[in-house]
């Protein structure tokens, strides 16, 4: 090995041994949590379990921070451009995923521009709708919605969004597109569904759980591959007349690239724990989800993830060929 190699190969021993030291006692201080869409909706709902137990956990607080707007790039990208120390994190879904193809132009690269903490949960999806919209199932639904889709309004929570995601499949598995207003995150745009300002949605379990069990909004189906146990008298889509329609929503937690590997390690640690806390599965499970497993909650786990969802929806989304500037 000449000098010079020695040199660099010993600087850098160092200055892993002195970041490893530097970051022993980490967390220091409290850890903000960015969530990409509004308060009060479904991202949002699994962030504050997962942070909750997280924190009592790291000794410091985990505040959630929601930064919505541009169906979640937003908070994307303020997290792809935070100091990579361990202070900043991001919890995100699929939208990390199909933003990639669906956006032109995005302030930063979802998979470089950010290191890997691990999975979270998948949430099914459901179609709902304000629940006086007289059709009584599915079938009813399409049908109703060709009739009337000039007028019929679908909110969602911004391009890349989950639930555009979903709405889109639908349009595109009905043959009838339909007019779209987009929300900072599904938490407002369940208030105007309540309220009768928009028409139909399809949103997470862990956002529409509550309103379907109350009533206050109308269920036609779930997206996941059989019934949930929370709800067994909802088809799901695929019996409800929608032949190949599953969506699951993955959430992943990503610290900003460069972030410190003991730091991650540290996180993820951390998140396979709180994702065992019995308080967050049962949480979990009235939302009618369920934690990730162990070996899911991991770094390794999260960027396959990506990796292989960002190559699984391109050729769906260029087939559909809408995308955002
Ligand atoms: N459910 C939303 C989505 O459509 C986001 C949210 O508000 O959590 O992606």
């Amino acid at each position: 090995m000449s000098f010079f190699k020695t040199l660099a190969v010993a600087g850098a021993m160092a200055a892993t041994l002195f970041s490893g030291a530097a970051y022993a006692e980490y967390p220091e201080r409290n850890i903000t949590m960015v969530v990409p869409f509004s308060a009060g909706g479904p991202t949002d709902t699994v962030a504050r379990l997962v942070a909750e137990s997280m924190s009592k956990d790291l000794g410091q607080q985990i505040i959630v921070e929601n930064v919505g707007g541009a169906g979640g790039t937003l908070g994307a990208g303020r997290v792809a451009s935070s100091d990579p120390d361990g202070y900043t994190v991001l919890l995100h879904h699929i939208g990390m995923a199909t933003s990639a193809t669906l956006y032109r132009k995005l302030a930063y690269d979802p998979l470089n521009a950010f290191d890997y903490v691990g999975l979270v949960t998948e949430v099914p999806m459901t179609i709902v709708a304000r629940k006086d919209l007289e059709p009584t199932d599915l079938k009813g639904l399409i049908d109703y919605v060709k009739a009337n889709k000039d007028t019929i309004t679908v909110a969602n929570a911004g391009i890349g969004a989950a639930s555009h995601l979903c709405g889109m499949l639908f349009m595109s598995a009905i043959e009838t597109p339909l007019v779209t207003v987009p929300y900072k995150g599904t938490g407002p745009a369940m208030t105007d569904l309540l309220g009768g300002q928009v028409d139909i949605m399809c949103d997470q379990t862990t956002n529409t759980t509550k309103q379907i069990q109350g009533g206050t909004i109308k269920a036609y189906a779930v997206t996941s591959p059989a019934r949930l146990e929370i709800f067994p008298d909802i088809p799901t889509a695929v019996e409800g007349g929608l032949p190949g329609f599953e969506v699951g929503i993955w959430h992943g937690v990503y610290t900003p690239k460069g972030t410190p590997e003991a730091v991650n390690t540290k996180l993820s640690a951390s998140l396979q724990k709180a994702l065992k806390d019995p308080n967050v599965m049962a949480r979990f499970a009235e939302l009618g989800t369920a934690p990730s497993s162990e070996a899911d909650a991991t770094p390794a786990a999260l960027k396959a993830k990506l990796e292989g969802e960002i190559a699984r929806w391109k050729p769906i989304i260029d087939a559909a060929g809408t995308y955002a500037d």
